[in-house]
């Protein structure tokens, strides 16, 4: 119905269109589309910033359909982990790819200057980014292009900010202002790809084969999203509604994992921001949930001159990684730092642990002044940290080229490799909740906390007292469902509302007919297919260490210990087959 790729060459500028039904009817779209362009499309061990290396970006067949599909997913080799990336984004972008006609994108090549996507229906040019190219910041970016390209109130518009430019492994894509393609360092492929941005736009109309079957289905999700309690937390305070929680559980990784809680939490929660620098709650398009809360930070230009202010995105994670992780006391200190991030286009869950990683290391004297340049980290102090941010986005000694690469390689070079907060060389999201927080984003596919959600599987475990087995039967549940929500693709925020019988229902309203064993199965076949990927770029499940932090401090579920770990990650590779 829905299964147009648009293939880009940036080395000539071409661009071919295809019709691939023959993916699109087996694997729906999204994650399970993509994971085969990119097994099509990626050689085997290239290196992920050369240009053979392809970028491809997925939608849903209920894309600009049906509330909360939102989202767009896009897939490429990682170079923060060399192996599988993948990360989903909100904003407006997969709305504007459905009505541009394209439910996938596949980018090849390498410009030979700096270079923009332009995508406006059948109009699809690769333009002259010389005058943006050294903009540093994502907003002025943002505002030069929505001058100079059509499509206003439907176009899409990602960029990469000098941290992207300078491939930073952790560069993220900034998507529609407030949204990223955050994970994984999707930002730095861009950047070697001489690749400042992409803007898109369509005007194309959806036929519905029922439409009265389909009003009715949408009928059904919007008054469950919206006349129920099901999705009023993520309106409320949204996630960062989670920092009191947590804190109060012990799950808060803070001071990286030196503690689970934090003593100052009150002043970084969910409930400070809403009752002090609350501005407005936004939505991703199509969705009536609206749980992108920006606050105002009101700053000062210099000394003697006026004020501004700047309107910021915030998260459970974005406080945690900047916030609770660096010790940070102050809700307007972390707005700082993320807006730097910002402006960077950083991944601000990595930055956090990378900073986190190098003030302990300073604090214990592995590293000192001349790797620094002379800044004194310390926990609390954001100034440095902001000092130290854009020496990472500059790399201009080799302990920040190291440190632009992740917590990670800067343990591998430097030592401290048991206070070096990673999982399969990722920087954790902010749960230390207990073994299944770890397992889940160990074996997770792209080593996120949403691939299985582990975290709340722990929390589950702390009321019903589940076995080792059955943790790891749940994750491997997850692993699998996940990938079907991922295809069709809505917002994992919303996955209360898409049950397995509603992404049944909502398949059909728009003529797909899959039965419950048939999703199931697709499920597990995609993920195989990532663990394919994973493995033939040279990932191996059983070489994963774990650094000895996790098992030092107290997880909500008390200690994890090591041989908990071996056993459900041994349980969970006799169970997956990977
Ligand atoms: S719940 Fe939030 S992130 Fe998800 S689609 Fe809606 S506004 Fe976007």
């Amino acid at each position: 119905m829905w299964s147009n790729v648009l293939y880009i060459d940036l080395d000539t500028g071409e661009h071919t269109i295809r019709d691939r039904a023959d993916l699109f009817d087996k694997y729906l779209g999204g994650t399970g589309v993509a994971t085969q362009l990119l097994l099509e499309e990626c050689p085997v061990g290239v290196d992920p910033l050369s240009p053979q290396a392809p970028i491809i970006i997925s939608i849903g067949p209920l894309t600009a359909l049906l509330p909360c599909a939102s989202k767009a997913v896009s897939m490429f080799k990682s170079p923060l982990t060399n192996e599988l990336g993948e990360s989903h984004v909100g904003g407006r972008l997969a709305m504007a790819m459905r009505f541009a006609g394209y439910d996938s994108i596949v980018i090849k090549g390498r410009s030979d200057k700096p270079s923009y996507l332009s995508i406006h229906d059948e109009e699809v040019k690769v333009k002259d980014a010389a005058s943006i190219w050294d903009v540093s910041s994502i907003e002025v970016t943002g505002q030069i292009l929505r001058n100079v390209e059509p499509g206003k109130g439907r176009r899409s518009i990602m960029r990469i900010g000098e941290g992207g430019v300078n491939q930073v492994r952790y560069a993220n894509v900034n998507v529609d202002t407030y949204r990223h393609f955050g994970r994984l360092g999707l930002g730095a492929v861009f950047g070697s790809k001489n690749l400042k941005a992409m803007v898109i736009s369509g005007t194309e109309e959806i036929e519905i084969p029922d439409m009265s079957a389909f009003k009715k289905m949408y009928n059904k999700l919007y008054n469950s999203v919206v006349d129920t309690d099901v999705m009023d937390k993520y309106h409320d305070l949204g996630t960062a509604a989670n920092i009191n929680v947590l804190n109060q559980l012990k799950g808060l990784p803070t001071k990286n994992l030196k503690q689970s809680h934090f003593e100052n939490a009150e002043s970084l929660s969910g409930e400070y921001f809403a009752d002090n620098l609350l501005f407005r709650k936004i939505a991703c398009s199509n969705c009536p949930i609206g749980c992108i809360h920006i606050a105002t930070l009101k700053t000062q230009f210099h000394k003697g001159h006026e004020f501004e202010f700047r309107h910021i995105s915030y998260d459970y994670e974005l406080i945690y990684a900047l916030g609770t992780n660096l010790g940070i006391t102050l809700a307007e200190d972390v707005l700082r730092l993320i807006d730097r991030c910002e402006r960077y286009s950083l991944d601000v869950l990595s930055v956090g642990g990378v900073l986190a990683w190098a003030t302990e290391a300073y604090e214990r004297d592995l590293i000192n002044p001349s790797d620094t340049l002379g800044i004194a980290l310390r926990w609390g102090d954001t100034d440095k940290y902001l000092k130290a941010l854009d020496q990472i986005v500059k790399m201009p000694n080799k302990f920040y080229q190291a440190l632009a690469k992740g917590t990670a390689v800067a343990a591998a070079e430097y030592g401290g490799e048991d206070y070096a907060i990673n999982l399969a060389g990722v920087e954790i999201a902010g749960y230390h909740t207990g073994p299944a927080s770890i397992i889940g984003q160990i074996v997770g596919v792209r080593h996120s906390h949403l691939d299985n959600g582990g975290y709340s599987i722990d929390q589950k475990a702390s009321s019903q007292q589940l076995t080792e087995e059955k943790m790891v039967d749940k994750i491997i549940y997850e692993d699998y469902w996940r990938m079907v929500n991922n295809s069709l693709v809505c917002c994992l925020f919303a996955r209360g509302v898409y049950s397995e019988q509603i992404m049944i229902d909502s398949l059909a309203s728009v003529g797909i007919i899959k039965t419950r064993d048939e999703l199931e199965a697709l499920g597990k076949e995609i993920f195989l297919a990532k663990y394919q990927f994973k493995k033939q770029e040279g990932f191996d499940l059983s070489r994963i260490k774990v650094p000895s932090r996790f098992y030092e401090t107290v997880s909500q579920l008390g200690k994890v210990t090591p041989e908990t770990i071996d056993n459900m990650l041994t349980l969970y590779r006799e169970k997956t087959g990977v």
